[in-house]
């Protein structure tokens, strides 16, 4: 092992220590060895051992970790903390303007264990909450983990999207519009897109030189008819190219893999080459089966669907009447109340339903009981004043740890509709989680379960759960089930939501907004509703403000609370 490695070993080591509060001392002293080791001039292993110790800046402790790295190949100490860590918190000392002391109180006061984690923390403000932790600093960690997990090669949907029109006009200006085909993962509209990819009516010899500029793309593979760039941000960039038919490679590409198998195998025949295949519809025409939208063109079964019958009239961004699942200043959020009412007003939605944190929440400044009776004066008195408009009294319950929700039945019954959600202790068994969970959904006063399962797309997994028991219970007890439309969260999964609408529950695409611009999130929801193909009539937020109202009435009717 040379100087360079065994330096990084005491860096670590001395990060390690810091993070764990161990012993400050120990830490420094580790820290300095590695400044010094790394400068040596000769290799520590070509030193004789009994020498080593009076090098500068190492002493007898560090001198004896060095003879056991060298004869061992590793430090027992060092291996020791790193078990003791979350992987997620030791990849925290990547990101800039954050030290150990910092990640210390991230992992062990705000019990974030995954950068991704940390990442939504920070969007929720909640970083500014703690001591030492000023919006300088949660805005430059949000800045150098957005960029450290580009280039991690994972995106998420609106990351992508952000950068594709750029990417589109400029292969368009390469190839001419006509010679280019958006396909793949992202125009079937994906939560994670691991390539942008497209068709390009060209020979890959044709297509390869285009690239050759003053600073090109790092060129990752080269297949027979793909080529797969790495461009400058860390999107992965694939490019098929379309020497036989443009046509059959755009088809081809655009659905999944197991949709393309499914399709050739029951059309084997159809003549991509035929004038008459111009576009998508024809292809369909030429199957003699309805027309599937690219989002649908998932898996097999969706052919048999198109068969039977045209599919139904998907979901829009534009069927979206209410904002439902949102914070603010009151508790987690950045706007204040009446601010979110006028902007979701202005955008053209007629309710808005605000549902701060509950009071077990308290890093996210959740309500007391006091504080929700002055929410609901602010809330009537605002109702007062606005036209054509109306915010439901609402909160975010905690699901505490027995199932149980935040508050007193008397207060519960204070509210319009309670969301409940699981925002603490994630790390259960299946079993404690539907525990919780059904419990929570058997509570009369429960009328939407918020994120399913607590995930966050590409940081952390969620608590498992059997969603086929949950969607049972929705059923019985007349509970909604959010779609979070958060692009980190999109909790329900859209390939669990076809049991619900199996079983008539209603979903609900709710932005949990912390703040106006979040609003725009609901788009997302949409999207990924699209893929379970969820009509407007089986989405609360879709209900215009007469019939939410009285969906509210009829809800509290049916469980004897009004
Ligand atoms: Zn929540
Ligand atoms: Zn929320």
């Amino acid at each position: 092992m040379d100087n360079y490695q065994i330096a990084e070993n005491f860096s670590l080591l001395s990060k390690l220590t810091d993070i764990h509060a161990e012993n400050n001392f120990k830490a420094k002293s580790y820290a300095i060895a590695a400044f010094h080791i790394e400068k040596l001039p000769e290799q520590l292993s070509e030193i004789p051992k009994e020498k080593i110790a009076s090098i500068k800046g190492i002493g007898e402790s560090s001198a004896k970790k060095i003879i056991e790295i060298l004869e061992t190949g590793s430090l027992k100490v060092l291996q020791e903390l790193i078990e003791k860590t979350p992987i997620g918190v030791i990849e925290m000392l990547n990101i800039k303007g954050i030290g150990p002391k910092k990640i210390s109180t991230i992992w062990k006061e705000m019990e974030i264990e995954s950068i991704g984690e940390l990442l939504y923390a920070c969007k929720e403000n909640r970083l500014k909450l703690y001591k030492g932790f000023g919006e300088k600093t949660q805005q430059s960690v949000i800045d150098t983990i957005e960029f450290y997990l580009s280039n991690q090669g994972s995106n998420l949907y609106p990351q992508v999207e952000a950068v594709e029109p750029q990417i589109t006009a400029y292969l368009q200006k390469l190839f001419s519009p006509e010679n280019v085909y958006l396909t793949g993962s992202f125009k079937r509209q994906l939560e994670i897109i691991d390539e942008l990819e497209y068709v390009v009516n060209s020979s890959i010899e044709n297509i390869k030189p285009k690239f050759q500029t003053a600073n090109p793309p790092e060129l990752l593979e080269e297949n027979t008819d793909s080529l797969l760039y790495k461009l400058l941000n860390g999107l992965k960039l694939r490019l098929y190219s379309a020497t036989e038919s443009f046509q059959k490679k755009c088809f081809f590409t655009a659905g999944s893999p197991e949709f393309i198998n499914d399709f050739i195998f029951r059309f084997p025949d159809i003549d991509f080459s035929a004038a008459s295949i111009a576009d998508d519809s024809a292809v369909f025409k030429a199957a003699g089966i309805n027309y599937i939208p690219n989002c649908l063109r998932e898996t097999p079964g969706i052919i048999e669907r198109a068969k039977a019958a045209p599919l139904p009239q998907l979901i829009e961004p534009a069927d979206i009447k209410g904002i439902i699942h949102s914070h603010s200043n009151w508790s987690d959020g950045s706007n204040t109340l009446e601010e979110m009412a006028k902007a979701a007003k202005e955008q053209g939605f007629e309710y808005l339903v605000i549902s701060d944190h509950s009071k077990s929440a308290f890093y996210a400044n959740g309500l007391t009981e006091e504080r929700i009776q002055s929410q609901h004066e602010q809330v009537d008195a605002l109702n007062r004043k606005l036209k054509d408009f109306k915010i439901f009294k609402s909160i975010e319950s905690d699901i505490l740890y027995d199932g149980s929700l935040d508050y007193s039945n008397a207060v519960l019954a204070t509210f319009d509709l309670v969301i409940a959600s699981v925002h603490s202790i994630l790390k259960m068994t299946e079993e404690k989680a539907m525990q919780r969970l059904i419990t929570a959904i058997e509570n009369p006063y429960t009328t939407i379960l918020g994120h399913m399962t607590g995930r966050l797309l590409l940081s952390r997994k969620g608590y498992p759960v059997d969603h086929k028991k949950i969607i049972d219970a929705c059923a019985a007890n007349n509970v909604v089930i959010e779609l979070n439309a958060h692009p980190s969260r999109l909790d329900i999964d859209w390939r669990q939501i076809d049991y619900a609408l199996e079983k008539n529950v209603l979903i609900s695409i709710d932005p949990d907004a912390h703040f106006i611009e979040g609003f725009k999130d609901t788009r997302y929801g949409v999207l990924a509703a699209q893929k379970a193909m969820v009509t407007r009539e089986q989405n609360l937020s879709s209900m215009g403000l007469v019939e939410f109202e009285s969906f509210v009435v009829k809800r509290k009717a049916l469980k004897g609370l009004r």
